[in-house]
C-alpha cells in the first residue's frame, strides 16, 4: 500500500516549495520488506527526516534529509544491530518518460537526475533508493568484531572457541596431517 504522503501532486508544488515531514518506522520498514523480500534488513528500522519539494519551471527538486538508524546483520558475526544512519539528498526530477539514451551523458551534473510522469510525484520509491544507499557496503556490528570461527561456527564476540586453543597448543598438527 503507498503511503498518501508521499505521493505529491505536482499542481500543488510551487516556487517556494513544500516541507514533507518524513516518519520512517516500523509500518513502512514491513510494508517495503513485503514487497521486496530480498532486502537486507532482519528488523524494521526507524528513520526521521524530511523533504522540500519545489518547482523550477516543469522540473521538480527534491532536497531530503534523513537520519536514524537501519537494523542490519553483521558481515561477520551475522548479529542484528542497529546501524546510525544520516544522509542529505538532492534529485533533480524532469517530467518523463525516461528517453532512451545513455546515462552517462545524463549524470555529469552533481544533481541525481530522475523523472517523473503524470500529475503526482511518487516520492515512495525515490525515498527507498535512498535508503538502501545507506546501507554499508560491509555492516559491522563494530570495527573490532571478532566474527564466527570459520571452523566451529562459535561467535568469538562471545566466547573462544576451542579450534583456535586447539591449534596453538600443537603448531605442528597442520605437518602431521599433511604426512598422511
Ligand atoms: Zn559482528
Ligand atoms: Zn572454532
Amino acid at each position: 500500500m503507498k503511503r498518501r504522503d508521499l505521493q505529491v501532486d505536482v499542481a500543488a508544488v510551487t516556487e517556494a516549495g513544500l516541507d514533507i515531514p518524513l516518519n520512517l518506522g516500523e509500518d513502512w520498514f514491513l510494508a517495503w520488506q513485503a514487497e521486496d523480500p530480498e532486502l537486507p534488513f532482519p528488523e524494521p528500522g526507524a528513520v526521521q527526516g524530511s523533504v522540500h519539494v519545489e518547482k523550477h519551471g516543469r522540473d521538480i527538486l527534491v532536497r531530503g534529509h534523513l537520519a536514524g538508524i537501519l537494523k542490519l546483520s553483521c558481515s561477520r558475526c551475522l548479529a542484528v544491530y542497529a546501524e546510525p544512519v544520516q544522509a542529505d539528498f538532492d534529485i533533480l526530477l524532469v517530467p518523463g518518460p525516461e528517453p532512451l539514451m545513455d546515462e552517462e551523458e545524463l549524470s555529469e551534473a552533481d544533481l541525481d537526475l530522475d523523472y517523473y510522469s503524470g500529475e503526482t510525484v511518487e516520492l515512495e520509491g525515490l525515498i527507498r533508493e535512498q535508503v538502501v544507499l545507506l546501507i554499508p557496503l560491509k555492516p559491522l556490528c563494530a570495527e573490532t568484531c571478532r566474527g564466527l570461527c570459520p571452523r566451529c561456527g562459535a561467535d568469538l564476540n562471545r566466547e573462544p572457541c576451542t579450534c583456535e586453543a586447539a591449534k596453538s597448543e600443537s603448531p605442528f598438527a597442520a605437518l602431521a596431517k599433511l604426512k598422511i
